[in-house]
């Protein structure tokens, strides 16, 4: 195996979990190895983590139809009348992926209805925020909309919550996605589900959900029973050493595509009576206040979701005022010189370049021109910023290299590139991908990854389709396929 952008060829020792030792090929003598393997000069790289997750929606998500590749309201209805006729109306429809900004025709009610008739149906929002969902499954969750038939932010998250619960995950389930997602080289995911983390996420590692390390978080409702047990972030919560406690995470604004992220400016298009001209303040930022302070006293950091340009001020301010350093989620939008604050105030940008991809003609149509300074990626990184990609699973796939490509061309799908200017270079992608940057330390644990690309010379192509040889997490393999 060799290091990203080198030549050389070295091997590496591991035990007890640990790289016991990196040396020049040949020069480990062979007896110091119980077992060994040939990774035929691949790359070896740190494991890669996800630094935003809602893990259970997103093994929910792989149980769902896929509307994301739909473009129009028509498209939508006709994959979804096709997988209603599959079903009675005693069974649920559920799908999920589908982006209502752009559509020349408006969601109704009615044509959703006419789709799906009296089979139950929730369609859910690539971005989570929104629903669009039929008469039948309206009388079932006791939801009411108007008639488009969509159901916003709180209401909706309601209704997907109760959605979520009737699940019924196997641990099976939570196998094969942990599974899916070593195979792209993941070793460790920061999971923002909101749910009883602490609890569910060792039962789940007992069980046999092994192949990640697991940062959870807690959630306002959540906090004063994990501050009474006396967590505080960076404790181990399981025997394998693969859970710890992680961040507070409080939501502060909505979202892009639903036009309630937090901004300075009006979107474009709602009237000068509209409620929610320049987006939603989801918490108070009195509130804010009040849980990152409670939270620092007891030793848990804080990730704040903030997106709109206005959010992510007030979210900066606060952090300054309280003395406190820690994670803005999202950082979509910002001031120019509120990119500058993070760097001073120890503040990380946890950002999910893909989204950029999956949103760039909805930022043009909504943030017209401010789109120079969303997704800021080399702006925050030049500023001093410490960035920290995820994808947001399930709104982006669980594939870092999916990341790491859109962070560095700016472009998918053969489209020009979106604000190149914004693009950050491939060894900071790679290391806003990992705990500890790209270097393996003799001492270090074993998480690594052999991949068949050098990435530092790989193509955007090449890079978003990495194939990943085998991820180690903690000296045993997750994935192998060598
Ligand atoms: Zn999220």
């Amino acid at each position: 195996m060799r290091p990203p952008g080198s030549r050389q060829l070295q091997d590496l020792l591991v035990s007890g979990g640990g790289v016991a030792a990196i040396r020049p090929a040949g020069q480990l003598s062979g007896a110091e190895a119980q077992e060994s393997c040939d990774a035929e000069g691949r790359t070896v790289l740190p494991g890669l983590w996800d630094h935003h997750v809602h893990f259970t929606q997103w093994v929910i998500q792989q149980q769902r139809l896929d509307l994301s590749g739909a473009d129009s309201a028509d498209e939508t209805l006709r994959l979804v009348a096709s997988a209603a006729a599959q079903l009675s109306a005693s069974q649920r429809l559920t799908g999920f992926g589908f982006r209502d900004g752009l559509w020349h025709q408006p969601p109704t009610l009615a044509a959703l209805d006419a789709a799906t008739g009296e089979v139950p149906t929730v369609l859910v929002s690539a971005d989570l925020h929104c629903m669009w969902i039929n008469s039948a499954a309206q009388r079932q969750f006791g939801a009411a909309t108007d008639a488009t038939g969509l159901l916003r932010e709180t209401e909706s998250f309601a209704v997907l919550q109760r959605l979520d619960a009737a699940a019924e995950l196997t641990t099976a389930d939570y196998r094969r996605a942990a599974d899916v997602a070593a195979a792209r080289g993941v070793v460790g995911v920061v999971d923002f589900e909101n749910d009883d983390n602490t609890a569910l996420w060792p039962q789940r590692v007992a069980a046999g959900v092994d192949a990640l390390r697991v940062e959870v978080s807690t959630w306002p409702d959540t906090l004063e029973r994990v501050i009474d047990r006396g967590l505080k972030t960076g404790d181990g919560l399981d025997s394998q050493g693969l859970i710890t406690m992680g961040p507070l995470k409080v939501i502060v604004d909505g979202s892009l595509n639903t036009r309630t992220a937090w901004c300075w400016d009006p979107y474009p298009g709602l009237a000068a009576d509209h409620p929610h001209r320049c987006g939603v303040e989801a918490v108070p930022i009195e509130e804010l206040t009040r849980l990152l302070q409670r939270a620092n006293g007891a030793g848990i950091g804080a990730a704040v979701h903030a997106i709109g340009d206005r959010a992510n001020t007030e979210v900066i301010d606060t952090f300054a005022a309280l003395g406190m350093t820690g994670r803005v989620e999202h950082a979509q939008l910002l001031r120019v010189e509120d990119v500058a604050r993070f760097a001073p105030l120890g503040l990380e940008a946890s950002v999910q370049p893909e989204h950029a991809m999956d949103d760039r003609d909805v930022a043009d149509a909504y943030w017209p021109g401010r789109t120079d300074r969303a997704f800021a990626l080399r702006s925050l990184h030049e500023s001093g910023a410490r960035l920290r990609l995820g994808s947001d699973a399930p709104v982006s796939a669980l594939d870092p290299w999916a990341q790491i490509a859109a962070a560095v061309t700016r472009s998918r799908d053969g489209r020009a590139p979106w604000h190149p200017e914004q693009s950050i270079d491939v060894a900071t992608a790679l290391r806003a991908s990992t705990r500890a940057g790209l270097d393996l330390r003799e001492g270090g644990p074993a998480d690594l990854i052999l991949v068949d690309a050098d990435p530092l010379t790989a193509t955007g192509e090449q890079l978003r389709s990495m194939e990943v040889a085998a991820t180690m997490l903690a000296g045993r393999f997750t994935h192998w396929k060598l």
